[in-house]
């Protein structure tokens, strides 16, 4: 975080008052204040034509796919599937059948576990994590580790939450099956050096899953520049729908995998004798899919593609150097994650005050802040804290509100520590 803070946001090439039209919630008051929505690496807002996408399928769209002869369901179908196209240009996959959708990266992770990971590892075999992961992408290894005898190794962080990558590179070794480390921390912040990791696992002979959950839209994604094996993200973080997300494989890696779950859509021909699967990406989405969940977080990515991505990224830099210069003012407060490549998430632990507490009295002034453990209760044990308060920018967020963030902390410090 090297960007020097300007505080006149008509300086920026980015009109975040146009992008701020398109969010009809952050116009909302909370508490009698206007909302100040600092809580974005847990779930974004959606812009209108999300919301009118949802809306549209619902009122005019609405059948169940893939199965259908009537124009409805034959619509739905290609409705459906047009959006896994917008998937796969959006990360640029090769092939839109690299493309499935899942409730979201915990369901990805969990899938690429019970399927590629089941099939493939076994006793003495490692995976190895690192140290800042969110608990979606520690525990699916734990009870893969509990179903096979392989072992999970975790490559540590430094005081400034970033990898340490020589322990990293020495955690490597023939042993090493999987390496799956997230892109960007949810709880630090740090953007993870992924092309060398990913470089280093292949060297290794290990196959890399990437979570994409907090770079999704915070970050160019290319995974085919990436070269990683697997790639998961959630739509809610998307500024798409809940329920609904992807999964990335490689086209080999996906068509040697079996089924996860089994039911409708994954089959070709069942029988009670043989039961013969489908051909991916359809083979791991059995049952009726969230049809309007797709089309939703296809309007999402198309919107976000859209935009100017390096204005977007400036400008989320921007508000990231005024909230750390801000933060830094503040006695007693200690940034936790000062990684030197860093997303909008600011951590922070403020001597003598309980994140609760403060997370509390912010939510008075109309601040939403998210306060606590973050699914990441590792990264919290490494700083010796039980949890943080983070505040997590997107490309809506004026400088202005990261102003109103730190003068209502100001404005609470006194209360919460008398
Ligand atoms: N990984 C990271 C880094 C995350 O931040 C999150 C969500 N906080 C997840 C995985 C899990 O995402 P979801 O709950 O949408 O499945």
């Amino acid at each position: 975080m090297t960007a020097k803070p300007v505080l006149n946001e008509r300086a920026l090439p980015f009109d975040v008052e146009r992008i701020r039209r398109d969010f009809p919630l952050l116009a909302r008051k909370v508490n009698g204040k206007p909302l100040v929505y600092a809580d974005n690496a847990a779930t974004t807002q959606k812009p209108s034509v999300v919301i009118e996408r949802l809306r549209h399928y619902y009122e005019f769209e609405n059948a169940n796919i893939h199965r259908g002869v009537h124009t409805l369901s034959a619509e739905a179908t290609a409705a459906h599937e047009q959006a896994r196209d917008a998937i796969q240009r959006f990360i640029n996959a090769r092939e839109s059948r690299e493309i499935i959708f899942t409730r979201g990266a915990t369901e990805s992770i969990n899938l690429v576990a019970q399927t590629w990971g089941l099939r493939n590892l076994h006793a003495d075999d490692e995976i190895l994590i690192s140290a800042l992961e969110h608990h979606a992408n520690i525990v699916p290894w734990q009870m893969l580790c509990e179903q096979t005898g392989a072992r999970l190794r975790v490559a540590p962080i430094n005081d400034r939450g970033e990898i340490e990558m020589e322990q990293f590179e020495a955690l490597l070794s023939a042993r090493t099956k999987l390496v799956a480390v997230a892109h960007i921390s949810n709880a630090l912040g740090t953007i993870n050096p992924v092309e060398k990791i990913v470089q280093l696992a292949h060297e290794a002979g290990s196959v890399v899953l990437i979570d994409g959950a907090q770079s999704i839209i915070h970050c160019a994604i290319d995974v085919q520049a990436l070269g990683c094996d697997f790639f998961v993200f959630s739509g809610h973080k998307a500024l798409g729908p809940t329920g609904i997300g992807a999964l990335y494989g490689r086209a080999e890696l996906l068509e040697a995998m079996p089924p996860y779950q089994g039911g409708g859509d994954m089959i070709k021909t069942v029988s009670f004798e043989r039961t013969e699967y489908n051909d991916i990406p359809f083979r791991f989405e059995a049952g009726t899919p969230h049809i309007a969940g797709a089309l939703g977080l296809a309007s999402a990515l198309d919107y976000f593609a859209a935009l100017d991505l390096p204005a977007v990224l400036a400008h989320e830099e921007h508000l990231l150097a005024v909230a750390t210069t801000r933060a830094e003012a503040v006695p007693g407060l200690r940034i936790i994650g000062q990684a030197a490549h860093k997303a909008s998430v600011l951590s922070f632990d403020i001597e003598g005050v309980h994140p609760q507490d403060l997370g509390t009295l912010l939510d008075h002034h109309g601040v939403a802040i998210r306060t606590g453990h973050h699914c990441a209760m590792p990264v919290m044990q490494r700083f010796g804290l039980a949890g943080t308060a983070r505040a997590s920018f997107a490309l809506y967020n004026t400088v202005a509100e990261v102003h109103a963030v730190f003068d209502a902390i100001d404005k609470v410090l006194p209360m919460l520590r008398a």
